[in-house]
């Protein structure tokens, strides 16, 4: 087990009652570094942990993926992208009102200096991302769930090509390595896709989950072997909130902690309203189906870029991921377009059988500036908050875990932690 580092004024950790609401990747990762500092962690978690948006995900390790989704080229594209059937955005058009103010904040987030700005705030998240996740799955003995075979992203036409060079400007700017291939060199690197592509970048810093679900059983399992205590109770919303103690209610009455950490993913905007905190946050909603693993295989996740398509290899079978559908959390799935990839998929992948295993939609916690929000609330200094993850949410999660828990226990944290907490 790696040594805790020292608090602030160099005392032992003062052991705390947490409560912890949400137990997707961030919630996990959060509960187990409390546990791991000696703290009373309870869990809140409605759902089953392999299940949820952090189990259905096409488990890229994207420590690259620090471009927003607030970009000029975004807006300019919406009307075009909703017209499309194949398109990587739909809106479920009876929500549109209560989108509004997320969507009008999306656009402010669109100009060329906003962009940069969003993006090194993510990136500065990203950079502690491998050793936050390194450090989780050591204590918890689930390295061999994850590898990194680096993240490529492949181009059909010049077209798109061209339209992702300020990508890769912005990737050199923020210091990423990546590394560029032609379409020879993109067939000797991987040779389960058909020679359909004419460019190709690299990430090899990326990692990649081998089977997220298991991943997410195996924290729970976990977590409960440490001693923590999970209930299947909702949070209704928070009742109390002073310096001395949080309380937050449930069906079954009222629960009392010291600190309260909401990673309630999607829906923590529903929890702190109950304080009176708006937060524009949103489900950006994605879909996967599970198809049979194809012959030879890929060997890294792939983004097909002019789909907005992700192929993610898994030890289940391939996992094709969507992009976004705006609606809301609760909204029935609609499975029409996602299935509509499986074609696309096939024209990229050798010795793929269109044989659907699986069919999942989960919801992308997204605030319209593309950065998380995390750290305690200004005025309420004993409740702490962990979401907005959005698109790179499964990379986050520890990293998310790792801050909180350390601000809990007391500890120096060696980044400015301004830019990201909710005011
Ligand atoms: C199709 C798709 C592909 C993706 N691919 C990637 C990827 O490759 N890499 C990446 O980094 N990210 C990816 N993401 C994003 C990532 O999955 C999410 O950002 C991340 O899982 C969010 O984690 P979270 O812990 O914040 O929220 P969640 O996983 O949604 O967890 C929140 C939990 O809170 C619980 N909860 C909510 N309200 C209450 C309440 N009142 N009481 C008790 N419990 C409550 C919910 O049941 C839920 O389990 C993808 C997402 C999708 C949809």
């Amino acid at each position: 087990m790696i040594e805790p580092r020292a608090t602030r004024n160099g005392e032992p950790v003062k052991k705390r009652n947490v409560i912890v609401v949400g137990g997707g990747i961030a919630g996990i990762s959060t509960a187990l570094f409390l546990l791991d500092d000696g703290h009373h962690v309870t869990l809140f978690e409605t759902g089953q942990p392999d299940k949820g948006t952090s189990s259905g995900n096409a488990g890229v390790i994207s420590v690259a993926s620090c471009v927003p989704t607030a970009t000029p080229r975004t807006i300019a594209n919406v009307p075009s992208m909703l017209f499309n059937p194949h398109g990587p955005l739909m809106i479920r058009w009876r929500y549109l009102p209560k989108l509004m103010p997320w969507l009008s904040r999306l656009v402010l987030n669109a100009t060329p200096n906003r962009v940069q700005n969003n993006a090194r705030r993510k990136a500065g998240l990203l950079a502690h991302a491998s050793e936050n996740y390194e450090h989780l799955l050591s204590i918890t003995g689930l390295s061999g769930l994850t590898h990194q075979p680096g993240l490529l992203t492949v181009f059909e036409t010049e077209r798109g090509w061209r339209q992702a060079q300020w990508i890769l400007k912005l990737l050199s700017d923020i210091g990423r390595e990546v590394e560029i291939l032609n379409s020879n060199e993109i067939g000797q690197v991987e040779h389960g896709l058909k020679p359909i592509f004419q460019h190709a970048f690299l990430t090899p810093d990326s990692g990649h989950i081998l089977d997220p679900n298991k991943l997410m059983l195996g924290l729970h399992e976990a977590f409960l072997a440490r001693g923590g205590v999970r209930t299947s109770e909702r949070v209704l919303g928070i009742t109390r909130s002073d310096p001395k103690c949080v309380t937050v209610s449930s069906a079954n009455g009222e629960h009392t902690a010291e600190r309260l950490v909401i990673t309630a993913g999607a829906w923590s905007k529903k929890l702190l309203a109950t304080i009176g905190i708006k937060v524009p946050l949103e489900a950006e909603r994605g879909y996967h189906v599970m198809l049979p693993t194809p012959e030879p295989g890929l060997s890294h996740p792939i983004n097909v870029f002019e789909e907005s398509m992700f192929l993610s290899p898994m030890n289940t079978g391939l996992r094709l991921t969507s992009g976004v559908e705006l609606a809301s959390t609760d909204a029935p799935p609609d499975f029409t377009r996602v299935r509509r990839m499986i074609p696309r998929a096939l024209r990229a992948v050798k010795g793929l059988h269109p044989d659907e295993r699986q069919i999942w939609m989960g919801c992308r916690p997204s605030m319209p500036d593309s950065v998380p929000r995390l750290g305690n609330i200004i005025g309420h200094e004993n409740i702490f908050v962990g979401f907005g993850g959005g698109h790179v949410g499964m990379t986050l999660g520890p990293t998310i875990g790792r801050i909180n828990a350390d601000l809990i226990s007391g500890r120096e944290i060696d980044f400015n932690l301004n830019p990201y907490k909710l005011q």
